[in-house]
């Protein structure tokens, strides 16, 4: 009896230190934020969206809800504005055309969905959740993965309603310079927008997701970081990151996980591993970006190496907070 008891109190212990974690979403709108391009008309509505993502996120936990339903209301959000370079208001490729990348890792399970290259899909995100839930694979691209959304009751939207004048704009800019020899003038101030969310629910379980049209005039075919597990979206029972930025480098530096293995095998913690990648070692391959951090604990850091990275989160005492530039 008196065994019983002991069990129990301790089962009930153990119950109550799992719902004790004090919930935590990070999110971010995107590195390469050009002080120039700031409006303060543009910096208001940016800012109200990610308001919007992070209320939507940390809603469900509060709740109680679950770190992997956070990252994608968040970003369901993000991708359904027109301001960031993911779901409408995705960049352009070369050939005028929209190409979705997204995924999503569940920390706890160590389950991973990913979608490259859709043409057709209102919320990438939800589709990566799909072929992670509803799929024996990890990452469908292109036709393939459109199939598999029909069949599992996705609506197909007019490959339209991604457009937006901006983007095509910032299109027909890059291929004029393009026709003139200025090939040094790309990269560095096209690729920005993209949207990420990392999250900690009061499971204390860890959830990452990255949604992105990827770089203004990119080729066909051309798949970034964003939705490759390990990159530039990866969560374990300690560690949860979504990446922004040149996606050629963060995939070579394999940018997601090493920052993750640099906290857990060599002790780092989450601000220094994160900096040692996005700070150290990416600027020195040549590319820039980057990143949004978060530990078991509930620490977190967003290190980037552009002029600014559209970035939010809400503190341990609930209070929501925004920012774009490096001060
Ligand atoms: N990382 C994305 C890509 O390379 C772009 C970005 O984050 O802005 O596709």
């Amino acid at each position: 009896m008196r065994k019983l008891t002991l069990t129990f109190l301790a089962a009930m212990l153990t119950a109550s230190a799992a719902t004790a974690a004090t919930p935590m979403l990070v999110i971010h709108g995107g590195a390469g934020v050009i002080r120039a391009d700031l409006t303060p008309e543009k910096e208001k509505l940016v800012r109200a969206d990610l308001e919007a993502a992070l209320k939507a996120g940390y809603g469900v936990l509060k709740n109680g809800g679950t770190s992997l339903d956070a990252v994608s209301k968040a970003i369901v959000v993000l991708e359904d504005s027109p301001r960031f370079n993911a779901g409408k208001g995705a960049v352009f490729t070369h050939d005028g055309r929209n190409e979705l990348d997204s995924s999503i890792m569940d920390g706890a399970t160590l389950r991973a969905g990913a979608v490259a290259g859709v043409h057709h899909i209102k919320n990438p995100v939800l589709l990566a959740r799909a072929v992670m839930e509803k799929s024996p694979h990890v990452f469908m691209v292109g036709e393939g993965a459109e199939a598999f959304a029909r069949s599992v009751g996705f609506e197909m939207v007019d490959p339209a309603y991604f457009r937006t004048d901006e983007r095509w704009k910032q299109l027909q800019d890059v291929l004029k310079s393009e026709a003139k020899g200025q090939k040094a003038a790309l990269g560095r101030m096209i690729h920005y927008g993209t949207v990420g969310a990392v999250a900690l629910d009061q499971a204390g379980h860890l959830a990452a997701a990255t949604s992105t049209g990827g770089m203004t005039n990119k080729r066909y075919g051309r798949v970034g970081d964003s939705p490759i597990i390990g990159a530039g979206t990866y969560a374990n029972a300690k560690c949860a990151v979504s990446a922004t930025g040149w996606g050629e480098y963060y995939i070579r530096a394999v940018a997601a996980h090493d920052i993750c293995a640099r906290h857990e095998y060599a002790g780092k913690s989450i601000e220094q591993a994160a900096k040692e990648v996005v700070i150290d070692l990416i600027p020195g391959l040549g590319g820039d970006g980057g990143v949004i951090a978060l530990d078991a604990q509930g620490n977190f850091t967003t290190p980037f190496n552009t002029d600014g990275m559209y970035r939010g989160w809400v503190d341990k005492d609930g209070k929501i907070h925004v920012a774009i530039l490096a001060d």
